[in-house]
């Protein structure tokens, strides 16, 4: 298949962790990818040259999702590439262990800035393009919801468990309203993944050391992820809406 022939995808914090794996799979199948990064330039270049060297089609681009005018940039990016096909939501943050009493306003507001705000921004662009009603050709939204979600992660961050049950609601309902439209709407449920979003949490071993206590036995893998949400974009799936994909080796699969 010719590179970017399946149209360009948008992958927010594509250059690290699941975001990585999702925009290497994603060119592998024959997406042109907008490889997005919040600071980290040198990570995000990376991805981009792995994807040039195996002759794919792929640009990284600096944007915070939480800013319009980022995401406005972000998408302006993609239009250069061609169609837009496809949005994995994807950049998220997590803090340090806290208590809710201890949240100060400045961590509540990053935390749903970036986990929820942002995804709302980035599904409005790209809507905006991909709708039927808006003169496009459809397409396909994920989001990144969280194990979280279902588990509440008390004594952790019970914030960014809250922002992705936001997610998982927003699933539901964006994907309601646009399915008409031509676009499909879902969601990934990842469990521990081996990724550096635990060090930025404060806490580096917290995968390898959940990994015995897990159903199946270890952490997951990045590309195991990346590979669910391949799937849900494809158009294998093309009668899946508004659904969530478990990649949590068993973990939170009963609400
Ligand atoms: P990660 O390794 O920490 O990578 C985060 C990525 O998001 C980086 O590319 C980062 O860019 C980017 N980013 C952060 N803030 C951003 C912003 N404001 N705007 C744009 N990009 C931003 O994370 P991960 O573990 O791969 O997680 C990816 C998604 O999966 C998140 O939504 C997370 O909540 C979800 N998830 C992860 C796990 C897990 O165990 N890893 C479990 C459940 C759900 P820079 O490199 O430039 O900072």
């Amino acid at each position: 298949m010719a590179a970017g022939a399946k149209g360009v995808l948008v992958v927010t914090g594509g250059s690290r962790g699941i975001g990585a794996a999702t925009s290497l799979l994603a060119a592998e199948r024959g997406h042109a990818v907008v490889v997005n990064y919040a600071g980290n330039v040198e990570a995000a270049e990376r991805v981009a040259a792995q994807i040039h060297a195996q002759g794919g089609v792929a640009v990284a681009v600096r944007g915070d999702v939480s800013l319009e005018e980022d995401v406005a940039h972000i998408f302006a990016a993609a239009d250069r590439l061609g169609t837009l096909a496809g949005l994995v939501n994807n950049a998220g943050v997590i803090d340090v262990a806290a208590r809710v009493d201890e949240m100060s306003v400045e961590r509540l507001t990053r935390m749903f800035s970036i986990n929820i705000t942002g995804s709302f921004l980035c599904a409005k662009a790209a809507i905006k393009r991909m709708s039927t009603r808006h003169g496009g050709v459809g397409g396909a939204i994920v989001n990144l919801s969280s194990a979280a979600a279902k588990l509440g992660s008390p004594g952790y961050y019970v914030d960014y468990a809250a922002a992705k049950g936001a997610i998982d609601t927003f699933t539901v309902g964006l994907a309601l309203e646009v399915a008409g439209e031509g676009i499909r709407v879902n969601a990934v449920r990842p469990g521990i993944i081996e990724t550096d979003i635990h060090a930025s949490g404060g806490d580096p071993e917290r995968a390898a050391r959940m990994a015995p206590s897990l159903p199946i036995p270890r952490a997951g893998t990045a590309k195991e992820v990346a590979r669910a949400i391949l799937w849900l974009l494809s158009d294998e799936a093309s009668y899946t809406t508004g659904t969530t994909i478990a990649v949590s080796g068993g973990r939170a699969i009963v609400p």
